[in-house]
């Protein structure tokens, strides 16, 4: 329930209207304190932005969802904020790409845990895996809690979609061989700079874009789906995302900064 009254013709609505699904995650014990956090770093970033989807973007999803869609053991890996931001489509994407989703927490506690899990049940989630005694695998050279994984998920998946991921995780899943798709507003992140695929986009305005294109993608054959993501080069987006940060920046030191009010 929104406690915010928010006029429609605020210039910062839909942040604000973000901001308030992270703080009832919180309210419901699915977001950890840190978790608020992190979502300002990433707030800050999409402001630079502009809050919008750029096209580098774009090409980032359409490879997401190609490699998605060839994936023999795809697992989505969620954290709170993910599933405080965008439930509905974690459980969309897992069911039209036949993925598992499987919980994983920086700060793991039980309770968190069953919270993330019964929030996704609500939406339709058939099976959470990485909750309690599921996690039981352990993937080598991480030390926080994180280390704890499925053995019937992240353990054994090729392909690991990680939304919201930190660095240190990302690297270990990719030091086991596994293809890593991330989403960080941050192209400067180290899970930016060490997935294979990085949106550098708002998870909320990323995930219906990349649902679309799987649903797009999925009547194409094998082997165009390999092309894509042979053609992909996440290196090039990510200096691409770096030079619209620059340019907008640019743009913005070379006219006026100062806002003028008219009194009343
Ligand atoms: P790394 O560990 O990869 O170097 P970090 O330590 O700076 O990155 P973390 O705190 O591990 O970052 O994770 C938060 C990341 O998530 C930030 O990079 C932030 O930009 C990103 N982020 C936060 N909220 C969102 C969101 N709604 N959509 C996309 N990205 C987000
Ligand atoms: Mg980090």
């Amino acid at each position: 329930m929104l406690k915010l009254k928010i006029p429609p013709n605020h210039p910062r609505r839909e942040s604000l209207l973000i901001r308030e699904k992270i703080v009832e995650g919180y309210e419901k014990g699915v977001v950890a304190l840190q978790g608020l956090i992190a979502h300002g770093r990433g707030e800050a970033f999409d402001y630079i932005l502009g809050e919008k989807t750029h096209e580098p973007a774009l090409d980032a999803i359409r490879a997401a969802a190609a490699q998605l869609l060839l994936a023999k053991y795809p697992v989505i890996s969620v954290n709170g904020n993910t599933v405080a931001l965008v439930p509905k489509e974690i459980v969309e994407l897992a069911e039209i790409v036949n993925a598992k989703i499987e919980v994983n927490l920086f700060y793991r506690t039980r309770e968190r845990e069953e919270a993330i899990a019964n929030l996704l049940r609500e939406y339709g989630a058939k099976e959470v895996l990485g909750v309690g005694e599921d996690a039981s695998a352990t993937i080598p050279e991480l030390f926080s809690e994180r280390r704890r994984v499925s053995p019937r998920g992240i353990l054994i998946a090729d392909v690991v979609f990680v939304p919201l991921e930190d660095g240190d995780r990302t690297e270990a899943l990719k030091k086991m061989g596994k293809k890593v798709i991330a989403v960080d507003l941050n192209p400067f992140s180290r899970t930016a700079r060490t997935a294979d695929i990085t949106i550098v986009d708002n998870i909320v305005r990323a995930m219906p874009l990349l649902i679309q294109e799987v649903k797009k993608l999925r009547k194409k054959s094998v082997n165009e789906l390999k092309e894509i993501v042979n053609d992909y080069d996440n290196d090039k987006i990510l200096r691409s995302m770096v030079k619209i940060i620059l340019e907008r920046l640019k743009r913005i030191s070379e006219s006026k900064m100062i806002i003028e009010i008219p009194k009343s």
